[in-house]
């Protein structure tokens, strides 16, 4: 079914490990972080400028293509992979995530931050959930069916199967009643995937079931025990840092851990740390390019201010007169050309290359660390390296 996938794993260190993904499009070294590249762009930088910085995959946000230009569109034109100008291992998610999350309002908000484009969802049913687009305004059905034809239309390497995504402030039946449905709907989209394989895509499944023990390790055997290529943990993971560890524990209990294992939306530090010591093998998230366009750029622990933050803020004026690179250490070009002060004249400046620059920086650190956390489990010393950068 998945001939021209497969993930071995390299090493392991109590229940963290070193594995390659291997795909059609190349190798991915894990523990990875994916970066999100919403509307078939990595905002600010380009494909090569990505892999400049050794990116080895990025995400694109189904929902928005299919809004706007359409996923027919980009299929004629050649797939995602040529259309953006990448030709390296690529996601795309279900198109649920944008639609619930959103549509459910303020309280979604808090599973993983505020998104652009919103949609506004009109019902949920056993078909799917109808939504109004942001693009058009159009009512529209989304289906387990159409999330994978639109999927198999854009072409990602790695799909994800369509499943209703719930807030965190919901009692346990209709966390229940939600994540039943969800199966239902992930068994759809394996059919779906199924009916139209051609061995050029890979399918996760998805482990629902909120804040609960008992379902989420219900939800991860029902994934495991069906012909998913991989696990992704996704919905709510609580309303506390400790309560999100303790729900991927929940959902790793009843995992298989021969498959490669997703966390969706997660992407700080000390998070990815604690993610990776659970046996997660990849992490997505917009956190690392979005604080960039706002000024943040990503440092260890040394080159922080003071504050409990993972990223520095460099519109404060404390940065004025600081002619010292974002970090010493750093080899990005952003590191080894532009000096903190320069980079916060440009942010006050409103200069595009301010938000470039440091995207870069925050794409390389990232990269850096994933590196440096693969190595630490191979040398069973990621507590060290942990230090580093927590
Ligand atoms: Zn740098």
């Amino acid at each position: 079914m998945y001939r021209n996938f497969r993930f071995d794993v390299i090493s392991v260190a109590d229940r963290a490990r070193c594995g390659i993904l291997k795909t059609s499009r190349g190798e991915i070294r894990t523990p990875a972080f994916v970066f999100c590249g919403t509307k078939a762009s990595v905002k600010a930088v380009t494909p090569q400028q990505l892999k400049e910085v050794n990116t080895q995959i990025i995400l694109s946000n189904t929902y928005h293509l299919f809004s706007y230009p359409g996923a027919e569109h980009i299929k004629m034109l050649g797939g995602l992979h040529k259309f953006m100008g990448w030709d390296k291992p690529m996601f795309t998610d279900s198109g649920g995530f944008q639609i619930f999350s959103l549509g459910y309002g303020s309280v979604a908000n808090e599973i993983k931050g505020k998104r652009s484009g919103i949609p506004k969802l009109i019902k949920v049913d056993e078909r799917g959930a109808v939504f109004k687009s942001y693009w058009d305004g159009n009512t529209q059905l989304l289906t387990p069916e159409k999330s994978i034809k639109i999927q198999r239309d854009l072409g990602a390497d790695f799909i994800v199967s369509f499943d209703e995504c719930t807030p965190y402030r919901i009692e346990k039946k209709r966390t229940e009643e939600s994540m039943e449905r969800s199966h239902r709907w992930e068994k759809r989209s394996l059919d779906a995937f199924e009916q139209f394989n051609d061995y050029s895509q890979a399918l996760y499944g998805i482990v629902q079931g909120g804040i609960y023990a008992d379902l989420r390790k219900r939800s991860a055997e029902f994934v495991s025990d069906n012909p998913f290529f991989a696990s992704a943990i996704g919905g709510t993971l609580g309303a506390t840092k400790e309560q999100m560890y303790e729900v991927i524990e929940m959902a790793m209990n009843g995992l298989n851990i021969s498959r490669p294992i997703h966390l969706l939306g997660i992407g700080g530090i000390v998070d990815i740390f604690k993610g990776v010591a659970l046996g997660i093998d990849t992490f997505d998230c917009v956190h690392p390019t979005r604080i960039a366009r706002h000024g943040g750029a990503l440092v260890k622990s040394q080159y922080r201010d003071g504050s409990s933050r993972e990223h520095i803020n460099l519109k404060k004026s404390t940065y004025k007169n600081d002619d010292s690179p974002i970090e010493l250490d750093c080899n990005c070009l952003t590191c080894r050309s532009f000096s903190r002060a320069y980079l916060h004249y440009l942010l006050k400046a409103n200069e595009l290359l301010a938000l470039q620059a440091i995207t870069i920086h925050n794409i390389k650190f990232m990269n850096a660390l994933m590196e440096e956390i693969r190595s630490g489990i191979t040398q069973n010393n990621l507590k060290t390296i942990s230090e580093k950068w927590c």
